[in-house]
């Protein structure tokens, strides 16, 4: 038996993400654009303005309804 175990190329796995535009590669906290709003958070290619990502907020706290 040989059985060659190649599942070991990278680690170090971080959440790379990519443009389906313009190919652009980033780690999501590194390279792109996160626009926070309210409780939405869009993560925006800063090569060419593809919305790569959209999606609520995680830690939303109350609503703030407060008027
Ligand atoms: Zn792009």
């Amino acid at each position: 038996m040989n059985a060659v175990a190649s599942s070991h190329r990278s680690s170090r796995r971080k959440s790379v993400l990519f443009c389906a535009e313009c190919s652009f590669e980033s780690a999501l906290n590194e390279g792109w654009l996160v626009v926070s709003d309210g409780d939405e958070r869009t993560v925006v290619c800063p090569e060419c303005g593809h919305v790569a990502d959209h999606r609520p907020e995680r830690s939303a706290p109350a609503s703030q309804c407060a008027d």
